[in-house]
């Protein structure tokens, strides 16, 4: 069942998108070659806390971390080691959830780690656009597979694939609510958009081909052909007209 949300539940939400936000802010100030992804973990962990509000993903079935830190080939779930040290050229996905007063919020960006060559550049810029053309088919009277297949078409077009494995989610007083939203697929077919919905939209982008094999940790997940990818999401809210990010800083 999909949850409309009262303005109320939407202001939770934004507090927590934005609790996340300026964490997802902090890390990528602190990201450097160097750094373990432990570490990253540790200031992710403590900036949530000093907001008031709870790591979503710590002990979420099990996961070990405040944030997943998939660095390069790892698509996503990247368990926060000690071992795990970035290195000048690698690129380095961060997702991170918040829960404040009952309340999620999920986003997640991929960063550059010190100077990365064009074509990991090049990624991530596709990634965080296809993001986009996903979200402008996000608004009332469209159906949800409108925006999955936006967001396909425009990673196909630039020469890359989708991880189908894997999916954004309505979001709300759960971390995944209904409805799954796969980043491909026909136009025209799922639910209608209704203003109210939250929602969870997050493209895992392969610069190779499209599948992922997940380790023996049962978490980390890459890719099956050693190729770089990358992750960018954002917590919306559909509005009478459109949408707004709600995993974001200011108005
Ligand atoms: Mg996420
Ligand atoms: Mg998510």
């Amino acid at each position: 069942m999909i949850t409309i949300k009262s303005q109320r539940e939407i202001e939770l939400m934004k507090e927590a998108g934005r609790i996340v936000a300026h964490t997802l802010k902090i890390l990528e100030e602190a990201i450097r070659p160097g750094i373990s992804t432990y570490d990253l973990d540790k200031i992710a962990e403590q900036a949530i806390r000093e907001q008031g509000a709870v790591p979503s993903f710590k002990g979420y079935r099990g996961f070990p971390g405040t944030i997943c830190a998939s660095v390069n080939n790892v698509v996503i779930h990247g368990i926060p080691d000690k071992k795990t040290i970035l290195k000048n050229g690698d690129i380095i996905s961060i997702d991170i959830g918040a829960c404040y007063k009952g309340y999620h919020g999920d986003s997640a960006r991929t960063f550059p780690v010190g100077e990365v060559s064009e074509t990991r550049k090049r990624l991530l810029k596709v990634t965080k656009e296809a993001l986009f053309a996903g979200l402008a088919f996000a608004k009332p009277a469209n159906r949800l597979s409108d925006i999955s297949h936006a967001i396909e078409k425009y990673v196909l077009e630039n020469g890359y694939s989708v991880v189908k494995e894997f999916t954004g989610h309505g979001i709300g007083q759960k971390l995944h609510e209904d409805p799954p939203i796969p980043n491909f697929g026909n136009p025209g077919f799922g639910p209608l958009l209704k203003a109210g919905m939250t929602l969870a939209i997050e493209p895992m982008v392969n610069a190779g081909a499209s599948e992922t094999v997940v380790l023996d940790d049962d978490w980390t997940t890459v890719t099956r052909d050693g190729s770089d990818s990358a992750h960018f999401e954002h917590t919306i809210v559909i509005t009478d007209t459109g949408y707004n990010i709600l995993t974001k800083e200011g108005e």
